[in-house]
């Protein structure tokens, strides 16, 4: 029987497994699909506090594993597909290859896929001018044109955030009114550098020779006209999918299907903690989600000592 199964390897997981380790809990991590999670994804970091002149998204996760396994904990390389809760009060977390583990807590870390447009290339361009994260690579991006898909509050946001750099953002949507909140859609609108591409679609992605994105082209959903737009990012805006789908009935989640915390990062099973992106979709930072990944573990060991587990 485990003490503590941390379910993901991104900030909040490895966080988690660095405060475990250190209280002597033996934490075991199970990774995931995506070892390192969204960071592993990006290139440069600059926002991460103690890398003043930066770090690159795989190297920090690197480090955040190395100091996690200094502390004892374990990695294993593979994929939950169900977490039950058995009568005796432990759980039996389920993985791809039908192995069982029994554990007395679990942290759920498993943060938040973005969504893609689904077009062939899309994901080898992401890091190479196609990203979900204007926080993170909006920076690269100074007095050249952006795109932002999408008309949520997601995409305004980006766009609005984008315009400290680019020249100008294109901010395409599929029909000809934002989704997003009033408040959001009327700043972006009244952005002069935000230029709106009413009614489109990007029908595909148009690399230079260097294989990095040059333009988009795009589709009038209303007259089927095709035209090239160029720019040199794209940012998918199109919304995030939290990756709760194996937790069953375990937990309450929001209508987009984040998990609903209810006290710190508790969730309404007992012994069962959600940090990180899989239960927040306002913040969404690596440093809030090592936060979470650290309270989590706190709260762990506190129900673990409530156990006699010390
Ligand atoms: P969202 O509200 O679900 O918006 C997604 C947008 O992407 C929609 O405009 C949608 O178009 C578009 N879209 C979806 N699939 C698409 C596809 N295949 N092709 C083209 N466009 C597509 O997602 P979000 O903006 O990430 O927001 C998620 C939640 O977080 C919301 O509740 C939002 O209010 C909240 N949030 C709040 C803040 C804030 O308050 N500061 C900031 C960010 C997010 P349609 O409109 O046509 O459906």
């Amino acid at each position: 029987m485990e003490n503590v199964i941390i379910i993901g390897t991104g900030c909040a997981g490895y966080t988690a497994a660095i405060y475990t380790g250190r209280a002597n809990l033996n934490p075991l991590i199970l990774s995931g699909n995506q070892p390192g999670g969204q960071l592993t994804t990006t290139t440069e970091v600059e926002n991460f506090p103690g890398y003043p002149d930066g770090i690159m998204g795989p190297e920090l996760m690197m480090n955040m594993q190395t100091q996690a396994e200094k502390f004892g904990a374990r990695i294993e390389y593979t994929l939950v597909t169900s977490v039950e809760k058995a009568p005796e009060g432990h759980f039996n977390i389920t993985s791809e290859d039908g192995t069982v583990r029994q554990t007395r807590t679990v942290i759920v870390a498993t943060g938040a896929s973005p969504r893609h447009l689904g077009l062939p290339n899309e994901k080898s361009l992401i890091g190479h001018g196609l990203t979900s994260c204007a926080t993170c690579d909006g920076a690269f991006y100074r007095n050249v044109p952006v795109c932002v898909i999408g008309g949520g509050d997601s995409a305004c946001e980006e766009a609005n955030f984008l315009t400290r750099f680019a020249s100008t953002v294109y901010l395409i949507h599929r029909r000809d009114t934002l989704r997003a909140s009033k408040i959001m859609a009327d700043r972006a609108l009244a952005n002069p550098k935000i230029k709106p591409v009413w009614n489109s679609t990007v029908a595909e992605y148009l690399t230079d020779e260097k294989g990095e994105v040059r333009a988009v082209m795009l589709e009038n959903l209303v007259t089927g006209e095709k035209s090239e737009l160029e720019l040199k990012c794209v940012f998918v805006a199109i919304g995030h999918v939290p990756n709760a789908g194996f937790l069953g009935g375990l937990v309450d989640k929001d209508e987009n299907g984040y998990i609903l915390q209810t006290e710190g990062t508790r969730t309404k099973t007992e012994g069962l903690f959600a940090a990180g992106d899989v239960a927040d979709h306002v913040y969404r930072q690596a440093i809030t989600a090592a936060g979470q990944g650290c309270a989590s573990a706190l709260e762990a060991e506190r129900y673990l000592a409530d156990l006699g587990v010390h």
